[in-house]
């Protein structure tokens, strides 16, 4: 998993740039041929020759699995490798897959005289070009494609060093039963987006004011590039994307696109713009695909998984929504740079929440590792997002549609949310609700006997180093307690909890002596 995975035909320079590349990352290298020769005892010439080609795909199957359950390697496969179905799913499969392509003439002339070619053997040029044809479409299919005429190795290494500079990317698959979709978590994600949406229908992309001046003409460009006809709809930024006006105008555009059942839409932009385009989406003829391209780290980490969509009414936040899963999300962290501090640090609140609830050694490495994130290191961001979705992935394919364990990613959130209702909303951050709501939840689960002062404490140190506690909001008790009643998983009124059993477990639904509740908020929040 977390490989860099090299594919491409025979002499496009996979064994050369492969180990070039991998002392640059200074990670190991692995070439798949080497691992079936050691396996056999035999070159892969003398394979070829007792037991033909259908004997060496087979070992290559066997052999491409082991090499594949390591992690942060280089690995060079060979060029057939990829054609098998059964391989291509393994080599996607949390892997960054890179193809290395160049022209027919150029691959004839470096293979030129190559005896230990079996499947070269007789009359190169010719086969190459019609065993080209049938491999191209796939190797087309990767990651990153690097066209590799006309330059050498060492730079070929030196520009996929660049573009891998962040980790790479990294896929995380939501196994939500009946629409299972990926997460591509990594930086300059356009050019994947085409390969989500197979065949070619009319699309709609959504996005905010401010988010659309900035990133919009790339996708757009990728979209056209790749044959897609594609209609920009633009949306108040903010809150304000998320109104009954608003939805009505996506619908206006999805019909004067000719945006039938077979059409997508996409959301770029922040949670506002992936609730309201992810509502469209979940009614317009009853349910188009659509692919999420958040754009906020809040969204990337949260909003945009899960399938969770809707709008605000008058009557309240969130009142008219749907679940409707995605087809696809990209968390291109590229967008990330433009991101102002307060709305970055409202998405690392999330990233907090889901170690605490859900893995000490994810909590362990941000506290080690929380300047590096902060500081928007690429590498730190893409781990810290990466893991954090895996998460909020893991609990979404288990409950859908939160019947049960989904609701323990609302650690913090009763009184997160109470908080924003008590002040307003858009008065106090997400991110800082929800981090004096997980230290209301803390001190509950402390009272209540379910942890100890030590994780309590743990909890206040990631939160305050992350800079999310700065300033205390005061807010008379009766509001808040009031806003927690009318929380949407209270249950007759009743508050259903979330408690922090250690750092890296929770559990959900508890019941609370409102006692407990009084005293927890009396010490974190005096009025
Ligand atoms: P947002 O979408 O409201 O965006 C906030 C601001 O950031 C906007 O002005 C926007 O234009 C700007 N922005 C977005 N991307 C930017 C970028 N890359 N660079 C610079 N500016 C950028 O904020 P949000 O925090 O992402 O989303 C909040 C919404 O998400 C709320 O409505 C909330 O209810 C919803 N939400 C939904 C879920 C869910 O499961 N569906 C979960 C959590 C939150």
């Amino acid at each position: 998993m977390n490989n860099v995975v090299l594919v491409g035909f025979m002499g496009s320079g996979k064994s050369t740039v492969g180990p070039q590349l991998a002392q640059r990352l200074d990670r190991p290298f692995v070439d798949l041929d080497d691992v079936i020769e050691a396996d056999a005892g035999r070159t892969v010439a003398e394979i070829f020759s007792s037991e033909g080609e259908a004997g060496f795909r087979e070992r290559e199957t066997r052999c491409l699995q082991r090499a594949l359950e390591s992690s942060g390697s280089i690995v060079a496969v060979g060029g057939g490798a990829p054609m098998r179905d059964e391989n291509w799913v393994r080599i996607r499969d949390g892997n960054c897959v890179v193809a290395l392509i160049a022209e027919p003439d150029e691959l004839a002339r470096r293979l030129n005289g190559s005896a230990d070619r079996p499947l070269l053997q007789p009359g190169a040029p010719s086969v190459i070009a019609s065993l080209l044809a049938r491999r191209l479409p796939r190797y087309l299919d990767a990651d990153m494609v690097i066209q590799t005429d006309g330059i050498s190795p060492a730079q070929v290494a030196q520009r996929l060093h660049e573009r891998l500079s962040g980790g790479g990317l990294q896929r995380i698959r939501i196994d939500v039963p009946g629409s299972p979709h990926d997460v591509t978590v990594g930086y300059g994600l356009s050019h994947l987006v085409p390969s989500a949406l197979r065949e070619h229908p009319p699309l709609v992309v959504v996005s905010d004011d401010g988010v659309r001046r900035q990133y919009a003409q790339p996708l757009i460009d990728a979209l056209s590039g790749a044959g897609f006809s594609t209609r920009l709809h633009v949306v108040p930024p903010g809150e304000a994307a998320k109104t009954l006006a608003v939805l009505s105008g996506i619908y206006e555009t999805l019909a004067a696109a000719g945006v039938d059942r077979r059409g997508a839409l996409i959301a770029l932009g922040g949670g506002s713009v992936g609730d309201v385009a992810g509502f469209a989406a979940a009614t317009w003829m009853r349910g188009i695909s659509y692919v999420q391209m958040p754009t906020t780290l809040l969204a990337m980490v949260d909003s945009s998984i899960g399938g969770k969509t809707a709008i605000n009414l008058p009557a309240g936040k969130n009142l008219a929504g749907a679940v409707h899963q995605p087809v696809a999300i990209f968390c291109d962290l590229d967008y990330l740079a433009t991101l102002p501090d307060e709305e970055y640090r409202s998405g690392l609140a999330e990233i907090i929440k889901a170690a605490l609830i859900a893995e000490r050694s994810f909590a362990d490495w941000l506290s080690t590792n929380l300047s590096s994130v902060l500081g928007r290191n690429p590498a730190a961001v893409r781990e810290a997002v990466a893991r954090a979705i895996a998460i909020k992935a893991a609990v979404v394919a288990r409950d859908p549609n939160e019947a049960a364990e989904r609701a323990v990613l609302n650690y913090g959130h009763t009184v997160g949310h109470a908080l924003e209702r008590a002040v307003g909303f858009g008065k106090i951050r997400h991110g800082r609700a929800v981090a004096w709501g997980m230290e209301v939840a803390a001190r509950i689960s402390l009272l209540a006997g379910a942890c100890t002062h030590a994780t309590v404490e743990a909890q206040h140190a990631l939160l305050r180093n992350a800079g999310l506690l700065a300033d205390r909001p005061a807010v008379p008790h009766a509001k808040l307690t009031d806003a927690i009643r009318h929380d949407k998983k209270s249950q007759s009124g009743e508050p259903r909890w979330v408690l922090l059993r250690e750092v890296g477990r929770a559990d959900y639904g508890q019941r609370v002596d409102p006692l407990i509740v009084r005293v927890a908020l009396d010490e974190v929040l005096p009025e």
